[in-house]
């Protein structure tokens, strides 16, 4: 039997090729697209998914055109937040059309297209190995979201990756060397622990990583309205990584997202607040990183 290591080239599969045409028609689905904005933690339970929706609405009242791409495609969290799960996506001229939130917000997530409690399996040919064809099998899923879908002009498309820091340098060679990572971390240094790890994965990409952002920094308390120590100690781990932000976890806040309440026009709690500014704060350190990028 022929090793791994014994097969020359694609073995004759012409798959280098079908890659390259697919990778083409990506290129061409994200052309009007300015900024790709890839948020992930690493690690689960941070609530990057929701801080991702909660971003994504704060970028909508600042007046931009956002989408978000759920990359989770078995932990679909974004159908959920945007209160869409029942939205199917329709072929169009250009791809497909995509689904948005009352205040505009587009989102294409593995949620409006397969009914909770469905899966996707990664069904092989060979009996008992769907583990040899799973990693090929999701990016090819996300390549075909990515580039089958009509996703017009758009000042921002946040993409909400899945936990896992071995394949964020995947997902920076499909999202191209132009997407800018944000990683999503709580005061632990468990979960700061990992987003080192991401950091130091990430340094084997030529992607930005803009900073990160301290979820769960707190606990908004609405009785006396002030922030109250979550975590015991604060964490040792330094991040050599500028802070974009720091949000105190607001249960009223949580319990909007969660039924898929749209953020905009309610001025809600002093973690909104923080979600705006720290929205902000991505924003003038993108358009930073643009002027660098033309001065250069
Ligand atoms: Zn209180």
């Amino acid at each position: 039997m022929k090793g791994y290591y014994d097969i020359v080239g694609d073995g004759g599969s012409n798959v280098l090729e079908q890659v390259d045409a697919q990778q083409q028609s990506l290129d061409r689905s994200l052309a009007e697209v300015q900024n790709v904005l890839a948020i992930g933690s690493g690690k689960g339970g941070v609530g990057k998914s929701t801080m991702t929706m909660q971003l994504a609405c704060a970028l909508r009242e600042m007046g931009y055109a956002v989408s978000i791409l759920d990359a989770d495609l078995n932990g679909p969290c974004q159908s959920r937040l945007a209160g869409l799960r029942d939205q199917m996506l329709i072929p169009g001229d250009n791809g497909a059309s995509v689904p948005t939130t009352r205040n505009g917000i587009g989102v294409v997530s593995m949620g409006t297209l397969i009914p909770e409690p469905s899966t996707l399996d990664f069904e092989s040919v060979a009996p008992g190995s769907t583990h040899t064809w799973r990693a090929t099998k999701e990016f090819t899923i996300l390549r075909e979201l990515l580039a089958g879908t009509d996703w017009g002009k758009l000042d921002f498309l946040l993409v909400d990756l899945p936990p896992g820091v071995e394949r964020f340098v995947q997902y920076a060679e499909l999202l191209g060397p132009s997407a800018v990572f944000v990683l999503v971390t709580i005061p632990s240094d468990m979960s700061k622990g990992v987003v080192a790890r991401s950091i130091e994965a990430l340094g084997r990409t030529s992607n930005t990583v803009l900073g990160y952002i301290e979820n769960m920094d707190g606990y908004y308390c609405v009785d006396c309205g002030q922030v109250k120590p979550l975590f015991p100690v604060r964490s040792s781990v330094e991040l050599n990584l500028p802070q974009l932000g720091s949000v105190p976890f607001d249960p009223e806040l949580a319990a909007q997202c969660d039924d898929g309440h749209v953020l905009a026009d309610t001025s809600l709690s002093a973690s909104w607040n923080l979600v705006q500014r720290t929205a902000l704060e991505i924003c003038e350190r993108i358009t930073e990183l643009a002027s660098c990028e033309e001065t250069r």
